[in-house]
């Protein structure tokens, strides 16, 4: 096999969209495994945005000359791209414009959930949910006095299903799950979690910042009634997230922010809201972001995200089994497969996954070492902390054996 083409994208002709992959840290070419923190940005995604800032730049939605017209529709057309990108067919109105993932989840669970839950209400989690849906519900429980439950995570990595179907019942007001879990990799059954939150009459939130941007996503087909993911983990920029939500119930939903931009009328006394989605989105918006976001929408859907999909689990299931071999490597979440996604978190024995970060990052290997988010998790998976590879469009099976190889040099220092 091709060591520059995985599953079918032609990694090479990729590559040398990413200057930034050019790098070299004393002489060693920069190896860059953390695309599950952010991806980086390729040529065309960059391009879009300075020139939207050579040519339009301007504010939007509140001028009539020519730039703040032409600022105006490239914005709105961004929202018209990412609801077509995730099959959301009530277009822009389905689609918010945040900041990242963490501020979708709490402009739902401040909206929404503040209003919402009340003492007899349920929100269930899962045991690997992302600090940026369990902190925020932990939080709206407290203030509400709603309740919040775990469906357990097995030995496998996987979802305890059977314990699923018990923590929802008709108490459950929200179920909230990720959809590739950013630690174990595990991607989770989201339409059957939706089919039983509206069993029970519940609405389901799905955390897909780990998602989106590696495998194709079709939000109506999950039926997902929220849905979330950041800019900056799908080459495209930071500063700009997105939350889907079904336009029904974000017409019933009260603002989360209040300012210029989301008004229809203000007196002295009271004001009342703007169509969707500006509803949600006042002051002055990430225009250049959304930009670029289109962008990166458009440079995915060329690549293909069933491409992208395959070469993510070649990837994964590459790097697992290399790094198996090794024997004293603790690997956790799934064996490889349609249910891992492009990433792998572990441990080497004896060494602490920070440790094993710095002397990666002596082999100008950059990988991700701590909790990720998910403090939990690592307490039942009975570790502090653990690494972790995360593979992108433009990483090769070279880069994985890098990654294996800087192995020794830690058992060295530190075993
Ligand atoms: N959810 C998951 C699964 C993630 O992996 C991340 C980021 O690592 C987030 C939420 C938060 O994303 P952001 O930092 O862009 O808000």
């Amino acid at each position: 096999m091709s060591q520059q083409n995985v599953g079918s994208l032609d990694v090479e002709a990729i590559r040398a969209e990413y200057p930034i992959l050019e790098r070299e840290f004393d002489g060693t070419p920069l190896v860059y495994l953390d695309n599950a923190a952010t991806t980086h940005t390729p040529e065309p995604v960059v391009e879009a945005m300075s020139d939207y800032y050579r040519t339009s730049n301007s504010n939007v939605h509140r001028g009539i000359h020519q730039l703040s017209q032409e600022a105006s529709i490239a914005y709105e057309d961004a929202h018209d791209r990412v609801a077509d990108f995730i099959g959301a067919s009530g277009e822009r109105e389905e689609i918010v414009f945040t900041k990242n993932t963490t501020e979708s989840e709490n402009l739902l669970a401040y909206s929404w959930g503040l209003n919402e839950l009340g003492p007899d209400d349920e929100v269930v989690l899962t045991e690997m949910e992302h600090h940026a849906s369990l902190v925020t519900w932990q939080q709206i429980a407290k203030r509400t006095g709603a309740s919040v439950k775990y469906i357990e995570v097995d030995e496998t990595g996987r979802l305890d299903m059977e314990h699923a179907r018990e923590c929802i019942t008709d108490d459950t007001a929200l179920v909230s799950v990720v959809h590739v879990s950013n630690t174990l990799g595990t991607v989770n059954p989201v339409a059957e979690l939706a089919d039983l939150a509206h069993d029970h009459g519940a609405y389901i939130f799905v955390d897909g910042a780990q998602a989106v941007p590696t495998r194709p996503v079709d939000v109506e087909a999950i039926d997902a009634d929220f849905y979330a993911f950041s800019g900056h983990k799908m080459a495209g920029p930071t500063g700009i997230g997105v939350l889907y939500g079904k336009k029904k119930l974000l017409e019933e939903m009260e603002p989360y922010l209040y300012g210029g931009g989301m008004i229809r009328k203000v007196t002295f006394e009271d004001s009342t809201w703007g169509d969707l989605p500006w509803k949600f989105e006042p002051g002055t918006p990430p225009i250049a972001e959304a930009v670029g976001l289109h962008a990166a929408v458009d440079y995915l859907e060329e690549l293909g995200m069933e491409r992208v999909r395959a070469h993510e689990e070649e990837l994964a299931a590459y790097a697992y089994d290399r790094l198996a071999e090794e024997g004293d490597v603790e690997i956790y979440g799934p064996e490889p497969g349609a249910e891992r996604g492009g990433l792998v978190s572990f441990n080497l024995e004896g060494v602490h996954a920070h440790d094993l970060a710095s002397i990666m990052n002596d082999h100008a290997v950059a990988i991700r070492a701590g909790d990720h988010c998910t403090q939990p998790l690592h307490d039942k998976l009975g570790v502090a902390a653990s690494a972790r590879a995360s593979f992108y469009v433009y990483n090769t099976h070279e880069e994985v054996d890098a990654l294996v190889e800087a192995l020794d040099d830690a058992r060295q220092l530190f075993a």
